[in-house]
């Protein structure tokens, strides 16, 4: 006899972290069919962003073994009982979930609901677990999609519709990483023609959003970074100037580009050093835009007479401010008009080489790893 339509589960393969010094372990599991107001999607493509990296070495202490992954991209297989945003064959990007209920959701700050972390970095889901290994319950739903495996089960809340045209495994980060950096830009500090802004740490989220202070007007970009390479792919993309994050004092070399100091800052590292330099570099009434999840406990310190004595803004950000239902399509237009040319700093691997996609990551060898599972037979 068949099993019942609620206890059908489909083999998938995924990538497993197990724990912080294990590599991860490519495995067959099985996915639970979607729920109510749930959607299973085929992935394409997912990017590696570093809260992945962060959960896996445990910075953010969340139970393994884990399936973790959230700038998934794929195309809908099914959706769940009264699911009518989507439907089988759409093209998706999967952003991070949120509740839809509390306060800040129903203000439109998605990325501040009151339930983010039981949503996106435990996975809560009711109904069960959505994935299994050989009989016990696996950690998923990561970002309401654990999308470092050919399959996730996603939400309508964070699933967005693009275009089946568009190359997914060079719009998967749109889900988060590019989200970020240049939603804090266009949402957060919404700088003027004409000023000055010092982006602190150039990897993805950094570039993201040296494009965006770009394409805003920014007529001073400074990059900053302890890796020569990525500063020359930032001056590529738009920035006028790189400063060594090794230099003395590389906040005084701002103070020097800029004469005066910089109108906005962006530190992207979570290095308290960083954070403290992209403070001191602000001129009078600037801003500075924190974005990085350190480990717990790290601190940031400020000097009180330049925080006060400047009028200075420091303002932490989670994923841009953005609402992806929005701010995903902005993207998605830029991209097409060749504004933001996602191909500078996107490299993809196989799902399979997900542990030299992760070392090429934490070595600086590349910006923005993308898993591609479109060569891996899916349902075993
Ligand atoms: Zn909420
Ligand atoms: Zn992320």
């Amino acid at each position: 006899m068949p099993a019942p339509e609620s206890n059908r589960a489909t083999n998938v393969l995924a990538a497993i972290a197990n724990g912080p010094r294990d590599p991860f372990e490519i495995a067959t599991c099985q996915i639970a069919p979607p729920q109510a107001g749930e959607v299973l999607v085929r992935v394409h493509a997912c990017g590696i962003c570093h809260t992945d990296l962060a959960v896996k070495l445990q910075h953010i202490p969340i139970p393994m073994p884990k399936v973790l992954g959230h700038e998934g991209a794929g195309v809908v297989e099914e959706v769940g009982p009264g699911v009518t945003q989507v439907r089988p064959g759409d093209h998706v990007l999967m952003s991070f979930g949120s509740c839809g209920e509390c306060p800040n959701c129903r203000d439109g700050a998605l990325g501040y609901c009151d339930h983010f972390r039981a949503v996106n970095l435990f996975g809560t889901r009711t109904g069960g677990s959505v994935l299994m290994r050989n009989g016990s319950e696996l950690g998923g739903h990561f970002f309401a999609q654990s999308a470092f495996a050919t399959h996730a089960i996603a939400t309508t809340r964070n699933v967005i519709k693009i275009g089946d045209d568009l190359p997914l495994e060079l719009v998967a980060p749109l889900g988060c990483g590019v989200q970020t950096g240049m939603g804090t830009v266009i949402n957060v500090l919404r700088p003027r023609p004409g000023t000055s802004i010092a982006v602190f740490g150039v990897g993805a989220v950094g570039l993201s959003a040296i494009i965006a202070a770009g394409i805003v007007g920014c007529s001073t970009i400074i990059a900053v970074d302890v890796v020569p390479e990525r500063l020359r792919v930032a001056q590529e993309l738009g920035a006028t100037h790189a400063v060594s994050g090794r230099a003395d004092d590389p906040a005084a070399e701002i103070v020097e580009v800029t004469q005066g100091g910089a109108n906005f800052s962006l530190d992207t590292t979570g290095v308290p050093a960083a954070a403290t330099n992209s403070i001191n570099c602000l001129r009078a009434r600037g801003i500075c835009a924190q974005v990085a999840a350190p480990p717990r406990g790290t601190l940031y310190a400020a000097e009180a007479s330049v925080l006060v004595g400047r009028g200075l803004t420091v303002r932490g950000v989670v994923e841009g401010d953005a609402n992806p239902k929005l701010f995903i399509p902005r993207m998605i237009g830029l991209f097409r008009d060749g504004r933001l040319p996602l191909d500078k700093f996107v490299k993809t691997y196989p799902l399979e080489k997900i542990n030299e996609a992760v070392d090429d990551l934490e070595h600086g060898r590349v910006v923005k790893p993308v898993l591609t599972m479109r060569e891996i037979g899916s349902v075993v």
